[in-house]
């Protein structure tokens, strides 16, 4: 087999993390060179723009893009006109209309575009789904709190437009949530905790939709101390079942069940591998346009305001 080259755009927290160590764990990939304003990875060519990578690497026909969502469109946009495939980090885009107009240009180009979704390749996620399948809904229940200044420190961009707020982290649920639920649900009610002083919500509640008299709610909190809670508990006519630490561990009727696979961002990876070699796309808006419908739904209150 021989490994695709790929660059790296922005060297953050999630690049350091998992795509850097999940490239190199992989023989499918290559980390040819990065793009980073302040200066990538030691021994990796570093070009300060994408554009200065496009234009010098031609050679190079994937990249990963590891920025916050609201440059991510330019970015995407630049590479697939360069006609390269590209994995873009969640949420696929700042607004739902940029997810649909980069899956049109990718489709037009003939790359791949592949909206990731980390957390639906948690450990326990598919087993969840597989079970679920012919059961009858009755309620579900999320809870996402972690404590944002000890996973978002110094990170400005969460509370800017656009950046997310508490639905950063609370994506990751939704999009655990629609992949897993044998039915459609929407948002019904919202309601966002706006720190006085910044753009962006420190916590969510959040109320949906979906068939018969489905009860199904989510919270999302920014403000939690002591440990993080990401857990999802779903009660059918069959059992209860609960995803727990992000839907790494799984349980029906409290019993815990085996689960295992390679890691949310080593099954990314071969995922990319996979598209990339069958001419195929990934791109799945759904979670997005659960967030983007509480910001268009949601009652506004303000809270106490946040420093750092
Ligand atoms: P981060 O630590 O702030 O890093 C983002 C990097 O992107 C920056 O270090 C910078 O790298 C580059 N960048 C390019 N344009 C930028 C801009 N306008 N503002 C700020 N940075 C810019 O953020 P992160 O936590 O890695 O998150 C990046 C994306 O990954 C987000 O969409 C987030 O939801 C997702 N994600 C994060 C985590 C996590 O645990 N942190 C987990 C899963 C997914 P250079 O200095 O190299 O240019």
């Amino acid at each position: 087999m021989t490994a695709t080259d790929i660059a790296i755009v922005g060297v953050g927290k999630i690049a350091r993390d998992q795509h850097i160590p999940s490239i190199a764990a992989d023989p499918g990939f290559t980390l040819a060179a990065t793009v980073s304003r302040s200066g990538g990875v030691d021994g990796t060519e570093n070009h300060e723009t994408l554009d200065a990578l496009l234009e010098a690497r031609p050679d190079i026909p994937a990249v990963s893009l590891c920025m916050p969502p609201v440059p991510r469109y330019e970015a995407a946009r630049a590479a697939i006109a360069a006609g390269r495939h590209v994995m873009l980090e969640k949420p696929p885009g700042a607004t739902v209309a940029e997810v649909f107009a980069l899956e049109r240009l990718a489709r037009e180009a003939g790359v791949t575009l592949f909206a990731t979704w980390h957390s639906r390749h948690a450990a326990g996620v598919a087993a969840a789904k597989d079970w679920l399948a012919d059961k009858n809904i009755r309620r579900l229940r999320v809870d996402w709190k972690e404590d944002v200044r000890k996973w978002h420190p110094g990170q400005a961009w969460i509370w800017e437009p656009g950046g997310l707020g508490v639905f950063d982290p609370g994506i990751n649920a939704l999009s655990i949530v629609t992949e897993i639920m044998p039915v459609p649900l929407h948002l019904s009610a919202a309601e966002l905790s706006f720190p006085e002083n910044r753009d962006t919500p420190i916590a969510a509640d959040l109320t949906f939709a979906g068939p018969g008299d489905i009860d199904a709610t989510a919270t999302f909190d920014w403000r939690q101390e002591g440990g993080e809670i990401w857990q999802i508990e779903i009660e059918t006519d069959a059992g209860t079942l609960k995803l727990t630490e992000g839907g790494d561990r799984l349980f029906i009727d409290g019993a815990e069940q085996e689960v295992a696979n390679a890691g949310e961002y080593p099954e990314l990876y071969r995922r990319f591998a996979h598209l990339i070699d069958t001419g195929a796309s990934d791109v799945d808006p759904a979670p997005l346009i659960h967030v983007a419908d509480a910001f268009l739904l949601g009652r506004r209150i303000v809270t106490a305001p946040f420093h750092d």
